[in-house]
């Protein structure tokens, strides 16, 4: 992708969702932060299967502490590496009750001195919590950066790095939202939607993924029906008598 096409790549996909959502369930920035690291190597669908029965009982950091790691792991035990992300929301859950007044810092380093919290999770967390136009590059992220040509690297840093260096400001606080709903939908790993992409033009990835068979077939066939149906209303239309007048005339 050529760099002066980037803000039309954001253009289409703000046109498409101009407000887009991330889809963690929370109900403030610390279920946020819990939210966020319990998902790492998890779906979202998954962790909030989990985290809503969770939140409705636990949503401040001294509830969570008085719960305890025990208790936490069977509510979150449906999610993957539940025992370490347990550990991590206990130990960050005490960290900001001493450090912290219990509340979530804004600031990404305060936020990566936290267990369980990486670069990654802290820019979601400002971005969503706080509003900072950072961007977290996760695996669509890291993909789609790579795929498109928009942001080549070969780290997830050099990946974020260069995303926010061509990322207009104007762009700068959904980006990440747009990047992750494109990936997570549209931009698929295995095979990415490339036929139904409305940045097909601007993107470096081909082969471009064609229309899948079945609908090219389910295409072809209601073409058929209708040159039928054609073929057959103009063979009625021939055989259909002459109109009377017509027909005087012609006996005249
Ligand atoms: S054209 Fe294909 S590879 Fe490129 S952004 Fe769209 S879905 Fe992804």
């Amino acid at each position: 992708m050529r760099v002066k096409d980037i803000p039309e790549f954001y253009r289409r996909l703000q046109v498409l969702d101009p407000e887009p959502k991330g889809e963690l369930n929370y109900v403030n920035s610390y279920t946020l932060l819990v939210a966020v690291v319990l998902s790492a190597q998890a779906t979202d669908v998954g962790v909030n299967k989990a985290t809503g029965p969770l939140f409705d009982v636990v949503d401040t950091p001294e509830k969570m502490a008085a719960l305890g790691e025990k208790k936490l792991k069977d509510y979150i035990k449906t999610i993957g590496l539940f025992n370490s992300k347990a550990k991590n929301v206990i130990g960050l859950s005490r960290i900001l009750i001493d450090e912290h007044d219990s509340i979530v810092p804004e600031d990404g380093a305060a936020l990566e001195k936290l267990p369980g919290v990486g670069r990654k999770t802290a820019n979601v967390v400002r971005n969503i919590a706080f509003g900072h136009p950072t961007i977290a590059v996760d695996t669509h992220l890291f993909r789609i950066g790579n795929r498109t040509g928009m942001a080549p690297g070969k780290t997830p840093l050099e990946v974020e790095l260069k995303l926010l260096k061509r990322t207009p400001d104007e762009f700068m606080r959904h980006a990440h939202h747009w990047l992750i709903l494109h990936g997570r939908y549209l931009c698929k790993a295995r095979k990415p939607d490339c036929w139904r992409c409305p940045v097909d033009d601007l993107c470096n990835f081909k082969p471009k993924t064609p229309l899948p068979e079945e609908q090219i077939r389910q295409a072809k066939a209601v073409s058929r029906k209708a040159a039928v149906k054609k073929a057959t209303l103009k063979k009625k239309k021939a055989k259909a008598p002459i109109p009377e007048p017509q027909q005087r005339r012609e006996t005249a």
